[in-house]
């Protein structure tokens, strides 16, 4: 029996740190999670100012195209107009909702919930920052056989002139009142995600990037198929563009652009990137190694260098993915406290991890780019399909899917697979699993296609496109 006051004492009550603590209660260690939040905000970037708020809006922003699509089969009458506080009181609602969920999922296990900032002492010691009942501040001091550090990321803005003028993703869900002219800053998932978004809930949406196509990292096919879609439905994307300033003027918030060229905009929202939240944490006092940006260096098993220590998720700094981090937190689980009854503990792969980018068309994705898989495999084979979804032959949109298959030619092993098209991320969460168990291109070949659906693509390409 431990002598500390916990098992196991889990910083951050985000997408890992929940699953953590519950998994480790479920398992019988006694377990407290800390949250600056409390219970009310429970559930981090990703409930709270990230994946759901930002799918509800997706799903908000998708109507309007619907709208206008349905009169090709038939419907008639005005197009609805958005009510934005409808939307954000709807979606705060249903937030409140889920952060009841996650606090009553935590309690149902056993785990103590503290609200306050925890700070770590020691390789077994925390301190508690919290408010007295008459609102002066306290502490309180605990110690916990192992410490589990889960507190995420939080947007990054370079310094410029006039930074105190723009917003980032924190914001963006309320503000008030609905922008008329955005200007998005930044090219990846964020930034081109809420281009797409605000541009189909009626913004006129400026998007800035520095570099030549937004989405680097990505395949550069889908890239620019991507981007190309994005500025058909409406997004006025500027590359190879950088910011000076912002400044407030009566006309509303004016971003002057290198080159002498200025926009303006009723909200300028900055999306260039997440740094690891560990501003406070005594991570210094204890000696935890620190990365770039600070982020937390852990080993395979998600250890830092001092034992007792561990961290999952965007604290670390790799992939910034919720089921990345409910992986993680599940293998530190396993390790810690033992698997669950009759099951095998379960390990990491970070091998053709599936992601999608809800982009205004979405982008789904598996496995290695075109360049990359080049690189890695030498000779490849690709198969790629563009085409009008069934849909579009009625609906008026011009939108274009594009599907794209990267085969390792000695293997004959499906190495990449890629869609740019609707609801792109359902489809290939499936291949991702064929994928992971290795399936040869052969095999996507002898697989019957469900007709007719985009997603039968996958499994019709023959021609190789090179
Ligand atoms: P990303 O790292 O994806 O993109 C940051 C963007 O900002 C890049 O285009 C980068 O340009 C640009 N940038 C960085 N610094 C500057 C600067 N000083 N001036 C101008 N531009 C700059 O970060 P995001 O904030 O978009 O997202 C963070 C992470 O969150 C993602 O990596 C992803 O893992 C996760 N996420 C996942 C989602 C999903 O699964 N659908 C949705 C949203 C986020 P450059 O390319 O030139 O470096």
């Amino acid at each position: 029996m431990s002598t500390h006051d916990f098992d196991l004492f889990v910083i951050g009550g985000g997408s890992g740190g929940v699953r953590a603590a519950r998994m480790a209660a479920q398992r019988g260690a006694r377990v407290a999670l800390a949250e600056t939040l409390g219970t009310d905000g429970l559930g981090g970037t990703c409930v709270n100012v990230g994946c759901i708020p930002k799918k509800l809006y997706s799903y908000a922003a998708h109507y309007a195209d619907a709208a206008h699509e349905s009169h090709g089969f038939g419907w008639e009458g005005p197009a609805p107009t958005l009510n934005w506080g409808t939307l954000k009181a709807n979606r705060a609602t249903e937030i409140s909702r889920l952060n009841t969920v996650y606090g009553n999922l935590l309690r149902g296990s056993g785990v103590t919930v503290l609200n306050g900032f925890a700070r770590i002492d020691g390789e077994h010691a925390l301190t508690l920052a919290t408010l007295n009942a008459d609102g002066s501040p306290g502490h309180q001091s605990y110690t916990a056989k192992h410490i589990l550090i889960a507190t995420g990321g939080t947007p990054h803005v370079p310094h410029f002139v006039g930074r105190e003028h723009v917003i980032t993703s924190n914001e963006i869900f309320d503000l008030e009142p609905f922008p008329q002219r955005l200007v998005v800053v930044g090219g990846g998932y964020i930034a081109s995600e809420f281009a797409s978004i605000f541009n189909g809930l009626g913004s006129k949406v400026t998007q800035l990037y520095r570099g030549e196509q937004i989405l680097r990292g990505f395949d550069d096919e889908v890239r620019h198929f991507v981007a190309a879609e994005m500025v058909k439905a409406g997004v006025d994307l500027r590359l190879g563009t950088d910011v000076v300033d912002v400044r407030k003027t009566a006309e509303g918030l004016r971003v002057e652009l290198e080159g002498g060229n200025t926009v303006m905009a009723d909200a300028v929202l900055y999306a260039t990137g997440r740094v690891p939240n560990v501003k406070g944490l005594g991570l210094e006092t204890v000696g935890v190694a620190q990365g770039k940006q600070g982020a937390v260096v852990v080993d395979a098993h998600y250890r830092t260098n001092v034992p007792s220590i561990f961290a999952v998720g965007d604290v670390t700094n790799r992939l910034q993915l919720t089921p990345v981090a409910l992986g993680e937190a599940m293998v530190v689980v396993d390790q810690l406290f033992g698997p669950a009854a009759g099951k095998p503990p379960r390990s990491m792969s970070y091998e053709f991890v599936p992601t999608a980018i809800f982009t205004h068309p979405n982008v789904g994705t598996v496995g290695h780019s075109e360049a990359e898989a080049r690189e890695k495999f030498g000779h490849i084979t690709v198969f790629r399909s563009e085409f009008k979804a069934l849909k579009h032959t009625l609906s008026g949109s011009s939108e274009r899917t594009l599907m794209k298959l990267i085969v390792d030619t000695a293997s004959d092993r499906v190495v990449g697979l890629h869609m740019v098209g609707t609801e792109a991320g359902e489809i290939v969460q499936g291949f991702a699993v064929a994928m992971k168990a290795g399936a040869t291109k052969a095999v996507f070949d002898s697989t019957i296609g469900i007709h007719p659906t985009a997603a039968e693509e996958f499994v019709t390409m023959r021609e190789p496109a090179r």
